[in-house]
């Protein structure tokens, strides 16, 4: 029988490794704040390429997908201004000028400096997956699927910021490897490859995957979903200063370390989000300067 699970992806699971609060607030009280125009240029720049994919090759250029920049920012506009308040993402609020088309021009020059889509059999663009364990729905949307003709496949995300400094690598494929995961859940098969494309900076970044790194993906996310499971219970949500925190939207209004205050939890939203009671009223925030 179909039982309703709380989710995980892999932003989430990386969000709430770098500070439990902000995770709560995002996932639990769902206080989500409107696109920035980077946002946005991503959301763009994602949705043209995925329009580019479902064209016969001979479409697949920089000039049809320059052609149609205007055209999809229009609809995506358009058709977030018809969700409902509470799910739009504010994209019909934002005030684009010439710049911003300018800069997901670049951003479709350099993405085709990097491949020759017109040679590539894709069999499918931003494809949900996702895999139920007990007690929660891990899943993710994968921005492309390749297929060779050997039947190997190829797990494509797109970047619309620059190269991370290989220091950092094993952070950036975390969400790849999250993916080949479930895929291996699904089709009891991992992919042959993994490739992140960075299109600012024109660069790739491609790792294969093994069984035991999945095996060993699979024990990192079970462990962080164990962790959140406890701070719910707990009702226990600690602010984490990292150095992602000067972007962090919730950091002059919310969060504790930087004078803000947290709304009070709801109990409901706890079991609704992470699927456990929670045994008392919040606990004072904890702390934690790096
Ligand atoms: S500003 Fe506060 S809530 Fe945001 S990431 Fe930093 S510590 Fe967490």
């Amino acid at each position: 029988m179909y039982k309703a699970r709380p989710t995980l992806s892999p932003t989430a699971a990386k969000s709430f490794e770098k500070c439990p609060l902000s995770f709560r607030l995002n996932k639990i009280d769902k206080i989500k704040f409107p696109s920035s125009p980077e946002a946005a240029k991503g959301i763009l720049v994602h949705k043209i390429l995925q329009d580019v994919f479902n064209q016969f090759a001979d479409k697949r250029n920089l000039d049809y997908a320059l052609s149609i920049i205007e055209s999809s920012w229009n609809k995506l506009a358009a058709d977030d201004k018809k969700l409902a308040q509470e799910k739009q993402s504010g994209l019909s609020d934002l005030k684009i000028d010439n710049s911003f088309f300018e800069d997901a021009k670049e951003l479709l020059e350099s993405y085709f400096k990097m491949e020759d889509p017109s040679k590539i059999y894709s069999q499918s663009q931003e494809q949900w997956i996702r895999f139920n364990t007990d007690d929660v729905c891990f899943l993710g949307q994968i921005d492309r699927v390749d297929k060779s003709p050997d039947g190997q496949i190829r797990i494509v995300d797109y970047k619309t910021g620059k190269s991370p400094n290989p220091r950092f690598l094993d952070e950036v494929i975390f969400q790849l490897r999250f993916y080949a995961y479930l895929w291996e859940k699904n089709y009891k098969q991992p992919p042959a490859l993994l490739t992140l494309y960075y299109l600012k900076d024109g660069k790739a970044v491609e790792s294969s995957v093994s069984k035991n790194d999945i095996a060993a993906l699979e024990k990192e996310i079970t462990d962080i979903w164990n962790k959140v499971k406890i701070c719910a219970t707990e009702n226990n949500w600690e602010a984490r200063q990292n150095p992602l925190c000067d972007w962090c939207a919730y950091k002059d209004e919310y969060c504790p370390i930087f004078g803000g205050t947290p709304p009070k939890i709801n109990p409901a939203s706890v079991q609704t989000a992470i699927g456990v009671k929670p045994k008392s009223e919040a606990a004072e925030p904890k702390l934690e300067n790096e």
